[in-house]
């Protein structure tokens, strides 16, 4: 056969790239990843950063453009560059319209993975990064012990003194303190290895994946989750060894934490065993149900990373499919719902969260505008880049305000802070609450 001179120039430009870099091909976009990008610019409209500032710098287009000028050496990994890729909220909204089938979210933690091995960051961001992405989320103990430190600052009076002082406007650090969780009373850690029982005939068996940070900030929304599903006919096991996700660190380029962390969870969850795993953390469910992106083609832990992303399940996606079969009595509220990105944009799933709203009796769901453009939380991106997580925020809140809703429904932890901080910033006096959270406040006693 004829060889195809386009396929191989486009080879040997991905060979020529490789070369440069160093890199494994597991850790550097390949050059069809860009090459699909035909420059149309439908995206940019759909970008949230670029709707901010109007910067073609700051688009889709602009970002996929710049890496691929330094794919091919023509531009460096300097500050400039890194700016514009740290300011993106790898949100994927550019994903779901784009009609070249462009794998953004897939090419930029690529990205980001080249900048973690090539660019060296100012020393307080090193030591920052270091910090989080190493030595604090892939240890529960850790965590469990920065958050009782958190705790006692947030109950002591510590907080409302920093805040009275002005000691956190002058640290700088005032935009971040407004978005910090509240951390529990009580952690979920305490129910890691436990088995709770279907209510009723059992339908379907199922692993319970708890997340990291949200074992001490969202531990409510975690019973209230198992709580559903065993109402729904489901027996509910928590995996004793689970982990953090490795979402955040494979976001940031940190990928052989996030390669550990996958490994750990492929051999955490007995996968054989169970129907599904369920989380309750869109942001946690994109990245275990990509797992398979952080691994080389054809190796072991490929294919039991496939496994184990072949049974992960939203949990509104899980329970629209099974279907609802426990009574639920009626909430006359009206309510909205915000698009949580790596639901919408990650999974493609739009439509499961509202069916669940719907079913629920007396429940009027209103629609906000833009309800699939990011609220600004997009995991740490809140804390790396306030003032656009905050201006994204007050747009957000304006067009839930609108709806004259009662609340705002959502998917994702991370959205869930963050709403219910602009809730509070913008006084509009709406709940914020998870899916999960409305179905159970819903469910009949049983
Ligand atoms: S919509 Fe797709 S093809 Fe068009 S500019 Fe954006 S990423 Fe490129
Ligand atoms: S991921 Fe979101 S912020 Fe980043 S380029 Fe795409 S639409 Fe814009």
């Amino acid at each position: 056969m004829a060889e195809n001179p386009l396929q191989s120039h486009e080879d040997a430009q991905r060979e020529f790239a490789l070369t440069l870099s160093g890199f494994s091909a597991t850790d550097k976009p390949e050059y069809e990843d860009y090459s699909r990008c035909v420059h149309c610019g439908l995206c940019s409209n759909n970008c949230p950063t670029y709707r901010l500032w109007g910067r073609e710098a700051d688009s889709p287009r602009g970002r996929i453009r710049q890496m691929a000028l330094v794919d091919q050496g023509r531009l460096e990994i300097g500050e400039t560059f890194v700016t514009h890729i740290d300011r993106c909220l790898n949100c994927r909204n550019c994903e779901s319209v784009c009609p070249s089938g462009v794998e953004y979210g897939k090419i930029l933690e690529l990205t980001r993975a080249q900048i973690e091995q090539k660019y060296k960051r100012p020393f307080p961001s090193r030591v920052l990064r270091d910090f989080v992405y190493r030595r604090l989320l892939p240890h529960p103990r850790r965590i469990a012990g920065a958050a009782r430190l958190l705790r006692f600052y947030q109950r002591s009076g510590l907080a409302s003194f920093a805040r009275a002082t002005g000691i956190l406007r002058l640290m700088g650090l005032q935009d971040r303190e407004q978005l910090m969780p509240k951390i529990d009373s009580d952690f979920f850690f305490t129910e890691l290895g436990k088995t709770f029982p279907a209510r009723g005939q059992q339908r379907a068996r199922v692993a319970f994946f708890a997340g990291c940070v949200a074992q001490v900030t969202f531990s409510e929304l975690n019973r209230a989750t198992i709580r559903v599903l065993q109402a729904n006919g489901c027996e509910v096991v928590v995996p004793p060894q689970q982990l953090c996700c490795g979402a955040l660190a494979a976001h940031a380029g940190v990928r052989d934490v996030a390669r550990n962390l996958a490994r750990a969870n492929c051999q955490a969850f007995n996968v054989d065993e169970f129907d599904a795993i369920i989380t309750n953390a869109s942001g946690c469910g994109s990245t275990l149900k990509e797992y398979t992106h952080l691994f080389e083609a054809n190796g072991a832990d490929r294919e039991s990373a496939g496994k184990f992303s072949a049974k992960v399940r939203d949990i509104s996606e899980f329970l629209a499919d099974l279907g609802l079969v426990a009574p639920l009595r009626p909430l006359p509220m009206r309510v909205t719902y915000q698009d949580s990105c790596h639901l919408v944009h990650g999974q493609k799933i739009r439509e499961a969260p509202r069916k669940l709203i719907r079913a629920i009796p007396s429940v009027e769901l209103v629609e906000m505008a833009l309800s699939d453009l990011c609220c600004g939380s997009a995991g740490v991106y809140n804390v790396t880049e306030p003032k656009a997580a905050l201006d994204l925020l007050t747009d957000k809140m304006a067009n839930a305000k609108r709806t004259n809703a009662q609340a705002i429904l959502t998917a994702n932890p991370g959205c869930i802070l963050q709403l219910r901080a602009g809730a509070a910033i913008h006084n509009t006096g709406q709940e914020v609450l998870h899916v999960v959270e409305l179905l159970d406040r819903a469910l009949a006693k049983f």
